[in-house]
């Protein structure tokens, strides 16, 4: 039997009822007590005619409450859509009323967002988590919209091959965000692929990707991603690594999530030196941070089993800082993407252990990845060769939401064309060299900033580095780079030492120096950003 996602959060609560879940601020939900909460928020949704097939969006930071309304949701039948509560009131308006919410969950903080857009959005329910005022008419406070329901899992009938779990935006890295229909055996399988990952329970999952809970294995035998310990999530749940690596996987395993407010690399340090957490996961921007902090050097970090980034691309230099700094740790990347609910690829953990440098590594269980090229085709390009990542597996999504043309480019063939550039090697390791949007092209060569960019950071002086194409009407795009320094730096001489490494097509025009290189909330360098300044486009 396959299972809809509500039953990752009944397994965790069977399996691990009194312990702690989600801690923050000082207050702290066992597994038994947020089963119990998603169960009354299910009813409360069912209450005011929410259920099946109806979208409810979270508008909401991390908290205590997420993971109640977002398994509530689910239980209730209903879909769930990740707003971003930082979302500017225009793109908020947008999303809600592109994925059609028949109720918003939002935060009182970030409220008034919600509130400036109300008239253009559909949704006949508003519920608010910690108001800050009086509450707009017709809405609900979140604990006592649900108090008093039953805890009694409500039955929901739920197709998990055809019902949507998630609808998920993405990330808007480079463009306007679409809606990802992503099923519950998506959501589930993703969960399981990674959370199953290297551990003795892998072939548990059949050919189909068809899996139960109970069939991965005994709880001895889940030394997963994070393992039964304890962790600080930074990973913002609104975005897929949250969802599946920093939720779905932390309560299958048992995890302790205490969740941080705001990103504050001392308090962080501080906090897993005292609670000896056992697992660190986030973007690569997170790891910058850490190792750019003094006291994350010298604090006693020697609980941490586990490092693992996604998301972005580590750059080589920061892997070797983070191996020295944890001798016997594996620093585990994955690629993925919303399309494929999170991830597709890892780079080897617990059972091979072999990690190429500079490859994201092989594909999870029952996925495929094949590299075809760039400019269309179906057939896999020669081993070595550059080309589009294509990728095939039980976690590639249902489609896009009302984009029949886009959805049926994305999928043609049977495969997810993902839009990234990247190579494989004979034993089958993905390296990703750059996404398709971001390339460059220079009098008809292409050039691949990231290459650059690796150059780049690996040059002293040089903290964090971000190459992008100035338009150029002779040539096409002239290379530029925006450098964050670590001290002194002279931007000619960097520009002389990359150069001298490179051929003359690639050779940077432009070296800026900037305080900081403008990121997303999951942690990606905001490229688009950056041509804007460049070319001094208004937003
Ligand atoms: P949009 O598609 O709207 O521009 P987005 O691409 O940021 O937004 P996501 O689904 O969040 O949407 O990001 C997926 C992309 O992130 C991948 O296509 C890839 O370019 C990049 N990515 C993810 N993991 C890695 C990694 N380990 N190494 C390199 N790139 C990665």
């Amino acid at each position: 039997p396959e299972v809809p996602v509500g039953s990752i959060l009944a397994a965790g609560a069977a399996r691990w009822g009194d312990r702690t879940a989600f801690a923050h601020e000082g207050r702290s939900l066992t597994f038994a007590e947020t089963y119990r909460a998603a169960c009354r928020f299910a009813h409360a949704l069912r209450a005011r005619g929410i259920g099946h097939g109806d979208v409810v969006a979270l508008h909401l930071p991390n908290c205590l409450a997420f993971p109640v309304a977002y398994y509530g949701t689910l239980l209730a039948g209903a879909t769930f859509s990740p707003a971003n509560p930082l979302l500017p009131p225009d793109d908020l308006a947008f999303q809600l009323a592109d994925c059609e919410a028949a109720a918003v969950v939002t935060f009182g903080a970030v409220a008034g967002a919600l509130a400036s857009v109300a008239g253009r959005i559909p949704a006949r329910l508003t519920v608010v988590v910690a108001p800050t005022g009086d509450l707009p008419e017709g809405s609900a406070e979140f604990e006592a919209f649900h108090a008093g329901q039953p805890e009694t899992r409500p039955t929901a009938g739920i197709d998990v091959h055809r019902d949507l779990a998630h609808l998920a935006y993405t990330g808007g890295t480079t463009g306007r965000s679409k809606g990802v229909r992503l099923s519950h055996r998506n959501v589930v399988v993703n969960t399981l692929q990674h959370s199953c990952w290297g551990t003795g329970s892998v072939p548990a999952l059949d050919a189909r990707g068809d899996v139960t809970i109970d069939q991965i294995g005994s709880a001895d035998e889940w030394p997963t991603r994070l393992g039964t310990g304890v962790a600080i999530n930074l990973t913002p749940w609104f975005h897929a690594m949250g969802i599946i690596g920093g939720l779905n996987a932390a309560v299958i395993a048992g995890t302790t999530i205490v969740l941080h407010s705001r990103f504050d690399p001392e308090a962080y340090v501080a906090d897993a030196e005292r609670l000896r957490i056992t697992g660190i996961g986030g973007a690569p921007a997170l790891f910058a941070a850490l190792l750019a902090t003094p006291s994350f050097h010298t604090a006693d970090l020697s609980s941490v089993r586990s490092i693992g980034s996604g998301a972005a691309p580590m750059n080589h230099a920061m892997i070797t800082a983070l191996r020295e700094r944890f001798p016997g740790v594996v620093v585990t990347e994955g690629y993925g993407l919303t399309e494929a609910t999170m991830g597709a690829v890892i780079s080897p953990t617990y059972t091979s252990g072999v990690r190429k440098v500079g490859s994201v590594g092989v594909p999870i269980f029952d996925t495929e990845v094949k590299v075809v090229a760039a400019e269309g085709g179906d057939e896999p390009l020669p081993v070595g060769e550059r080309g589009e990542v294509c990728l095939r597996g039980p976690q590639i999504m249902l489609g896009y939401r009302n984009r029949p043309e886009e959805t049926a480019a994305a999928l043609a063939g049977g495969w997810l064309h993902t839009g990234d550039i990247g190579i494989l090697d004979a034993d089958g390791y993905l390296s990703i060299v750059d996404r398709k949007k971001d390339m460059l092209l220079y009098k008809g060569y292409n050039v691949f900033p990231r290459e650059l960019e690796e150059l780049l950071i690996t040059m002293p002086g040089v903290a964090a580095a971000a190459v992008v194409g100035r338009p150029d009407t002779e040539v096409g795009e002239l290379p530029v780079a925006f450098v964050v320094p670590r001290g002194p730096l002279d931007a000619d001489e960097l520009m002389a030492a990359v150069n001298e490494k490179v051929v003359p097509y690639k050779r940077l025009r432009e070296v800026h120096v900037v305080e900081q290189i403008p990121v997303s909330a999951a942690g990606k360098v905001l490229k688009r950003e950056l041509r804007r300044q460049l070319t001094g486009e208004l937003p």
